[in-house]
């Protein structure tokens, strides 16, 4: 890349693209121009939005306005959405504006393809979802409602090709919680329905003890569980499955597989078939050099075939991780020094279920591993609680990643 004063466009206001601006900021010099680019003019906190689902979190205190905390540091805020990106011109556009870049770093998630199950989602179809504040509003909505009845059919599960299954195995626990805790859990019945070969499988081969923890879990709270399951279409009041089984729901929220960004798939070369960025370890893309990725945006393969598709899920550690990686690497081709691999990740992760949580944490994430820990108790709730005030303040302010390495 030449010298002279530089211009860095990110795309994505999430844990990829404000983690992912805040080390541009730190590595570049200070008359390097960076922009960032997002259809959201808020960060979410997406872990919390199954306690919206829950009704114990207003989306509102899960956010925080972009514009301040990114201009503060000097980094341009841009709310907006890119719909192309031309590589040879070096360029993104949005509707309204063309923004030159000499290296652009994509951290843009994905597409939730609701689309590939008839009926699935929200908008057009019969399920539930958590993925957005509005999509976690309208189940928390739904939810209650099925909640404050006598008895009820309650269906969790993802669609096959899921990667983020873990949001589902919390709000199967979660419900089951305060169906106990209103002394009505007995009238009603609860099954989770999941393509995993397994459950605790998470996309990953599991995670140390993780299948056998998940279903001790699963037998002593009673939830039901259909494993390899290819959701062929999703009924007013029904789950039908590939293979013509069926399963009646008075509710049902089901996680649904991802798509790359339309103007990522646009892009001869950039991305594999589903649209996630193909990347070398140091998180450039494979094809242009000039081109990072983080977080969802990133194809992982899975780490083996399942009879029904899985994807490797990219948590929100891995992203930051990610995120950080890209950002010092990208800095390097500007001002030199030593890259790193982004892609040998560790993450931890919690899940909580409402009365007590699991803690996993892996190094690397996906198998064979150098370390694995697998923990459950309450500690591990308030850890999660914590982490989220945390990491609010930690978006407002540039706090310090509290990734202190393994
Ligand atoms: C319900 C749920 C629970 C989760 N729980 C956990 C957890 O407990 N722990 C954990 O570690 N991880 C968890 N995750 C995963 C975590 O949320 C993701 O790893 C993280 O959000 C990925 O960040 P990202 O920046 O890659 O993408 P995203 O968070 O998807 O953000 C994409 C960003 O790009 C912007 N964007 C998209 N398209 C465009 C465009 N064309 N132009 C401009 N901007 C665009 C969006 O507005 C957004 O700002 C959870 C995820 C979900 C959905």
């Amino acid at each position: 890349m030449s010298a002279g004063r530089k211009r860095v466009v990110v795309v994505g206001g999430s844990f990829g693209g404000v983690n992912a601006a805040y080390e541009l900021r730190r590595r570049l010099p200070r008359d390097a121009e960076i922009t960032v680019i997002s259809r959201d003019a808020e960060f979410t906190f997406i872990p919390s939005l199954p306690w919206v689902t829950m009704g114990w979190r207003d989306p509102s205190r899960l956010q925080v306005r972009l514009d301040a905390p990114l201009q503060r540091r000097g980094i341009r805020f841009v709310h907006g959405e890119v719909q192309e990106l031309d590589p040879q011109a070096c360029e993104v556009r949005t509707s309204s504006q063309t923004y030159p870049y000499d290296a652009l770093v994509i951290a843009s998630g994905a597409e939730l393809d609701y689309a590939a199950v008839p009926g699935l989602g929200p908008q057009v179809g019969h399920t539930f979802s958590t993925f957005t504040c509005a999509e976690a509003a309208a189940s928390r909505d739904a939810l209650a409602r099925v909640l404050a009845a006598d008895k009820g059919r309650i269906v969790i599960g993802a669609a096959a090709g899921a990667s983020c299954v873990g949001p589902a195995y919390e709000i199967a626990m979660m419900i089951d919680t305060v169906l106990k805790r209103a002394r009505k859990r007995h009238r009603f019945s609860i099954t989770f329905v999941t393509p995993e070969p397994f459950l605790g499988h998470f996309g990953v081969g599991g995670i140390g003890t993780s299948p056998r923890m998940v279903q001790d879990e699963f037998a002593e709270r009673h939830i039901d569980s259909v494993v390899n399951a290819r959701i062929a279409n999703a009924g007013p009041d029904r789950l039908i499955l590939a293979d013509a089984s069926e399963h009646p729901f008075d509710f049902s929220l089901v996680i649904p597989a991802f798509l790359g960004s339309p103007f990522v798939r646009g892009v001869d070369g950039l991305a594999n078939p589903k649209g996630f960025i193909s990347v070398t370890p140091q998180l450039a893309s494979a094809k242009f050099a000039n081109i990072y990725a983080a977080g969802v945006a990133v194809a992982i393969a899975p780490p083996g075939p399942t009879p029904v598709p899985v994807a490797v899920p990219k948590t929100g550690h891995m992203t930051e991780l990610m995120a950080q990686a890209a950002a010092r690497n990208l800095a390097a081709e500007f001002t030199g020094g030593v890259k790193v691999d982004g892609m040998t990740l560790h993450s931890t992760c919690i899940a909580d279920a409402g009365d007590t949580a699991f803690y996993m944490s892996a190094d690397p994430f996906l198998p064979p591993r150098n370390k694995v820990i697998v923990k459950r108790g309450k500690w591990a709730r308030y850890l999660k609680l914590t982490f989220e005030r945390y990491y609010l303040a930690r978006i407002r302010h540039d706090l310090p990643s509290m990734d202190f390495g393994w």
